[in-house]
């Protein structure tokens, strides 16, 4: 079975997101945008690559890239036009827009440094451009929080084998290894089968380490009777997936079983109570009120859940801040915990998709305690 959307499917879902982008730079009043963040160029050209910019607007979508891309971006992206550059932005961009009836650029605030837009700002001045540039957020990635189906299925089969990873690595992890080796042992078994590397580096936090939620494994040597957790994802044609367990490599304390069963009830009570067109904030509530209740609010410290995609954190943003809702078709973790400085913590993650109205869980890796 081949892991990608094949070319002319491809291509002609990239033609969509164009025209739908198309929309949206035409009601912000802009003549082109210039991307820049790498998932969404990605997301509009199919061009891989680590380094290039898109401008598009009404009529044009021009790919830029250095000589190292260049051939890669004509394969990739046989709509667009290739434009060689050379040195920096602002050397080469002056020169080609030039051509250009452009008044009003959009540009992606939240990817271009400050230093980046003073130096563009300064060559057109000195290039006697009268071209605006204004900062645009989110109209790219507004789009990627809704998924294709084409997009769900590289999502599912990410989730899928890092499910089957996750059951492997729990035959392996073994007291007196260290955190750095299970993850070592997690990561091979994802390269093995399949995954582009991995969607973010590993977390292995055993005991104490299990408090901090994005611990970096150390040499610690996981004991029994200690919660580990365990947060690992995959990726499928620039997909991704993100689980995350919570194991005791033997039996768990008591107080670590209550919490267990604490986060896991928030996150059933979020799961099977979200909704499409609910305020994601509200998500958030729902397992929020559960750790709450149990007296565990203060411990329970980040938000809910991120929306996965080409990207491991995009939109939406599940969390007590968001200002955004949710809408069929989105895709996103799930993810409550609970975190006790000095002695462990617990934290369950699962992925969701918004279908009908309502969660489908995409994750299949067995909850439970024990390995
Ligand atoms: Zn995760
Ligand atoms: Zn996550």
């Amino acid at each position: 079975m081949t892991s990608r959307i094949a070319d002319e499917p491809r291509r002609k879902l990239e033609m969509k997101r164009l025209q739908k982008l198309r929309t949206s730079i035409a009601e912000r009043g802009l003549d082109a945008l210039l991307i820049s963040q790498t998932e969404n160029r990605r997301y509009l050209s199919g061009f891989a690559g680590s380094s290039g910019w898109l401008f598009i607007s009404e009529k044009d979508a021009i790919l830029a890239t250095d000589f190292r891309y260049v051939e890669q971006a004509k394969e990739e992206s046989p709509e667009f036009v290739i434009f060689q550059t050379k040195r920096e932005l602002h050397d080469w961009l002056p020169g080609l827009i030039s051509d250009f009836a452009w008044h009003k650029l959009g540009f992606e605030a939240d990817s271009v440094s400050y230093d980046g837009h003073h130096k563009l700002s300064e060559a057109l001045k000195t290039a006697q451009l009268r071209l605006e540039l204004v900062p645009a957020v989110g109209l790219v990635e507004h789009l990627r929080s809704i998924k294709e189906p084409e997009e769900l299925a590289l999502i599912t089969r990410a989730v899928e084998l890092g499910d089957a990873v996750f059951q492997q690595a729990k035959t392996i992890i073994r007291p007196g290894m260290t955190e750095k080796e299970a993850a070592w042992e997690i990561e091979k078994l994802l390269r093995q089968q399949g995954s582009e590397g991995v969607a973010f580096e590993i977390i292995v936090a055993s005991g104490p380490n299990a408090a901090l939620p994005h611990a970096r494994p150390t040499e610690r040597r996981m004991r029994s009777g200690e919660p580990v957790v365990i947060d690992m994802g995959a990726r499928i044609s620039g997909y991704c997936s993100d689980l995350t367990r919570t194991l005791f490599l033997d039996k768990a304390s008591k107080t670590m079983r209550k919490i267990y069963d604490i986060v896991l009830k928030a996150q059933t009570a979020a799961i099977q109570g979200v909704k499409s067109a609910m305020d994601a904030r509200q998500a958030d509530q729902m397992a929020r009120t559960v750790i709450e209740q149990a007296g565990y609010g203060e411990n329970f410290g980040h938000g809910l859940g991120h929306g996965v995609g080409l990207a491991v954190h995009e939109l939406p943003t599940v969390g007590p801040a968001s200002s955004g809702s949710l809408a069929d078709g989105m895709v996103f973790t799930v993810e409550p915990g609970i975190y006790l400085p000095g002695q462990g913590g617990i934290r369950i993650e699962d992925v969701v998709v918004l279908e009908n109205g309502k969660a489908r869980v995409l994750t299949r890796a067995e909850k439970g305690l024990s390995l």
